[in-house]
């Protein structure tokens, strides 16, 4: 039974636990990704930085490339500053890609590689131009350079897209920030764009050419497509309508548009804007802040979002293991409790209750619990121990009695002999067991000479213990095997096995000899008696005989000896007398 439950018991457990293993299974892959989407987080960010900074050393390139012999010192010091922090970002992002710290970053660190080289490669170009008194510059190369800082920009996109969909894989709800922090970069990227567009113009101080125009408004077309995407973004969340969303609107799309649309109506003009590139940088960069600012805002929403979804993971992966310990625990608990207090007892009942069924009260009944249940079977089992063990003690009483019964129905109760009904049920049996040694049976009866006068001289009293002591001393003289009784008042009966008749005849008297020669006291006096014996062996030894017939056989010799004058041995030898 013990073993049943306990597989009961593992049955209700597994599918438990594989719940509680899977819920916390589950739990800690959220958090892990919710983690991993906080690392990724920090690649996301530092790859717009690192794109920013890159779009904003153009700002300073363009005004080196157009600087004349006065303003070049100062022009290329700024450029200088400008690709310092350009390449502390790209270090910065390159440290975060490192394979040590992420595991799948490896595409995105070849871009960012080749994103480096490339940087490197536009500045020689730029350095090329700038290195060149201003007069000598030829416009191809210095379009050909801004041609090659801008497409730097794209092999951060590698970048840009790995991180994005690696945080939103852990947080869902960062898709929103991330898509605008995304979109905000872009968007200074074009404006950057826009700036650059005029570099080559305003360097040699010449009108826009038709396909510069064409550019500048294919430019304005995508700033005008990724404000509206933006937009419709910021509209369906109205938490990111913040002050600096306002700021980039009235600073950027207002300020800086304008002073782009201004410079390129004076650039029209034959003689050029008047204005060199590095002048532009100083009024139009600055409009340009106001973009990243956004861009920054909605990054550090999109990081608290992003940290608070890895605490909540954190949090409810605690809690899943908590109640998955608890639950499994409680189980573990409620089925202990459950053996212990039922089982337990109901299997010790059981080993009780069958050594009382086989009669064996060595177990104790086991101490009863506190519940009214088993408290109540262990009462009734100590009841039933107790009545078995009476009931056993009155069994083993009645067997005894029975047996003192059969003694005292088979018992002359004055000579404690065997009586008469004794006597010829077991000379019967004796006489049906088949002997082997050729021995005949023989009974042997014998009566007391005038015990009548005994009786009357002496009294009753005196005449009973004449009957003991004879008794007694006859019995010494038979074997054990004999079947010796009183069979009436001063009659007794003695059955044996001998060889022939005579050996049975030398039985009957030494009996006799003895019963003369036994004194019984009485009153001081001490009686002597006589008895006569009939000795009887099967008529015809061929045929069965019984007991009855050698009783009645033996009864006729004891009557001729009685009448011969007693104090004899009659059979069908001659009677013999000393
Ligand atoms: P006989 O030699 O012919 O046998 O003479 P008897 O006196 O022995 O014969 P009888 O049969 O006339 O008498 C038997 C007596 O034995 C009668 C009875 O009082 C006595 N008697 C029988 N049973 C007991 C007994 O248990 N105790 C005593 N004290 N006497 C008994
Ligand atoms: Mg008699
Ligand atoms: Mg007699």
């Amino acid at each position: 039974m013990r073993r049943r439950i306990n597989l009961s018991a593992a049955t209700l457990l597994l599918p438990v636990i594989l719940l509680a293993a899977g819920l916390v299974v589950h739990q800690w892959q959220a958090y892990a990704a919710a983690e991993a989407a906080t690392r990724a987080f920090e690649q996301f960010r530092a790859t717009l930085q690192a794109m920013e900074k890159v779009s904003a050393e153009r700002g300073p390139t363009n005004g080196a490339l157009g600087a004349d012999a006065k303003a070049a010192v100062a022009a290329r010091s700024r450029m200088m500053s400008a690709r310092a922090e350009s390449d502390r970002r790209i270090a910065n992002l390159l440290a975060q890609l490192d394979p040590h710290e992420c595991n799948d970053c490896a595409a995105a660190r070849e871009s960012v590689e080749t994103a480096r080289a490339r940087l490197a490669s536009a500045r020689k170009e730029v350095d090329a131009v700038v290195d060149l008194p201003k007069e000598r510059r030829d416009q191809l190369a210095i379009s050909n350079a801004v041609r090659q800082m801008i497409d730097v920009i794209p092999w951060f996109g590698s970048s840009v897209i790995s991180s994005a969909s690696a945080v939103v894989r852990g947080d869902p709800d960062s898709v929103n920030c991330l898509g605008i922090a995304r979109l905000s970069a872009d968007l200074r990227e074009q404006a950057g764009q826009l700036g650059s567009g005029f570099t080559t113009a305003l360097s040699v101080n010449r009108p826009l050419t038709s396909a510069e125009l064409l550019a500048l408004e294919r430019t304005r077309g995508r700033i005008d497509a990724l404000r509206e995407l933006i937009g419709a973004r910021v509209g369906n969340h109205p938490a990111l309508i913040t002050h600096a969303f306002e700021n980039m609107n009235t600073q950027y799309f207002g300020t800086g548009t304008a002073y782009l649309s201004g410079i390129q109506e004076a650039a029209m003009r034959p003689g050029g804007a008047g204005v060199s590139p590095a002048e532009l940088a100083a009024s139009y960069v600055p409009t340009m802040a106001a973009i990243t600012d956004y861009r920054d805002e909605v990054l550090s929403l999109a990081e608290s979002d992003v940290l608070d979804h890895r605490d909540k993971a954190r949090l409810l992966l605690g809690v899943a293991v908590l109640a998955a310990m608890l639950l499994t625990g409680a189980l573990l608990a409620a089925s202990s409790v459950f053996r212990r207090r039922f089982v337990q007892p109901f299997v010790e009942a059981t080993t009780v209750i069958k050594e009382i069924a086989e009669g064996k009260f060595t177990t104790p009944v086991p101490q009863a619990s506190n519940r009214d249940e088993i408290l109540g079977l262990f009462s009734a089992i100590a009841v039933l121990k107790a009545n078995s063990i009476a009931k056993l003690s009155l069994e083993r009483e009645r067997d005894v009695l029975i047996r003192d019964l059969e003694i005292m129905a088979d018992t002359d109760s004055l000579t404690r002999m065997l009586n008469r009904r004794a006597f010829l049920r077991k000379a019967h049996i004796a006489l049906r067991e088949a002997r082997i040694d050729g021995a005949t049976p023989a009974l042997i009866m014998f009566d007391i000479d005038h015990f009548k006068e005994i009786n009357d001289t002496y009294g009753h009293a005196a005449g009973d213990h004449a009957l003991q002591v004879l008794a007694k001393a006859c019995r010494e003289l038979c074997r054990p095997a004999d079947i010796f009784a009183r069979i009436g008042g001063e009659e007794f009966a003695l059955f044996t096995y001998v060889n022939d008749v005579c050996s049975a005849v030398e039985i009957a008297n030494r009996l006799r000899r003895r019963i003369a020669g036994t004194a019984v006291n009485a009153d001081g006096l001490d009686i002597t008696m006589t008895a006569s014996f009939g000795v009887a062996v099967p008529s015809d030894p061929s045929n069965r005989t019984t007991v009855d017939e050698l009783l009645k056989r033996a009864d006729r010799f004891l009557y001729r000896a009685k009448r011969a004058g007693r104090n004899r041995v009659e059979s069908e030898l001659d009677a013999l007398a000393d």
